[in-house]
């Protein structure tokens, strides 16, 4: 008797909690965003970020609540003597706060650390040549997502990036698209969608997309899509996240179906802001 109701009590309190922790997450969150949000934060971002004028009053309250639980959440790691700067945790923060605008919840829970780096940095690769042998070699990275817990950037590709937005390319946008497609546990270019009934189109669209830039870069002809989207289906979806934002109107003009995906999933009309 005493033993089931040592159960009952252990079963209660494990309830409970599971009920109880995300709450307490969003209400912690919510009173996060409500903080003001300083004046030269926003004038940092208006510079670095140049379709935030665009954004109604709505929209950049949002952005701004995800800023601040970004920069109270994430840690930001200056690596190769770099050191970390308001410019830099804003930047990141406000443009990877973009994906998060369809208000999903989540904010990247994998993710724990941003390292950032000055410039392009060397990292040691090892690949298998066979069963047997492995290769290292040194490969020099902009930027990488590792699944567990940390993104590795570029400062100087970031910079790069916003003096040259509607170019295709953006490390940030690319890197935490990984991100998002890592919540769902495997990262294949398909992160969690709103809908059950979502997936069967986002397969169909994504998977024949994915086949026509293939079979476009193999002939040669011109992509809107960078053709490094052809490494794989997670690629493809992290390059199309880019285009997405970097390039709207070529994106809705020649894959509208794939550009109505996106907009469905982030609830976002990049269309309106370039
Ligand atoms: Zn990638």
């Amino acid at each position: 008797m005493k033993k089931a109701v040592v159960f009952l009590l252990t079963i209660t309190v494990i309830i409970a909690l599971i009920w109880l922790v995300p709450a307490l997450i969003k209400l912690r969150r919510q009173a996060i965003k409500e903080k003001p949000f300083p004046l030269h934060w926003e004038v940092i971002i208006k510079q670095n970020l140049i379709f935030y004028k665009h954004f109604s009053p709505s929209l950049r309250k949002r952005l701004q609540g995800h800023v601040n639980v970004i920069l109270a959440e994430k840690q930001f790691v200056g690596c190769g003597g770099l050191q970390i700067t308001e410019e830099i945790k804003l930047t990141i923060a406000a443009i990877s706060a973009l994906l998060l605008l369809n208000e999903r919840g989540g904010y990247y829970p994998k993710l724990c650390e941003i390292l950032v780096y000055p410039s392009a940095y060397v990292v040691n690769q090892v690949s298998a040549v066979s069963n047997y042998v492995v290769q290292e070699s040194k490969v020099v990275r902009l930027g990488e997502s590792w699944s567990r817990d940390q993104i590795v950037l570029s400062w100087s590709q970031i910079k790069y990036d916003i003096e040259n937005w509607e170019d295709g390319h953006n490390v940030i946008l690319h890197e935490f698209a990984h991100q998002l497609d890592s919540e769902s546990g495997t990262v294949n270019g398909v992160p969690i969608l709103e809908q059950k009934s979502d997936y069967a189109s986002w397969a169909k669209v994504f998977t024949r997309e994915y086949q026509q830039l293939i079979k476009n870069v193999k002939r040669g002809a011109y992509t809107v899509m960078d053709e490094y989207g052809i490494t794989n289906p997670a690629e493809f979806f992290a390059v199309a996240t880019e285009t997405f934002f970097e390039k709207p109107r070529q994106m809705a003009q020649h894959h509208p179906l794939l550009y109505n995906q996106l907009k469905r999933y982030y609830k976002l009309e990049p269309r309106e802001w370039i």
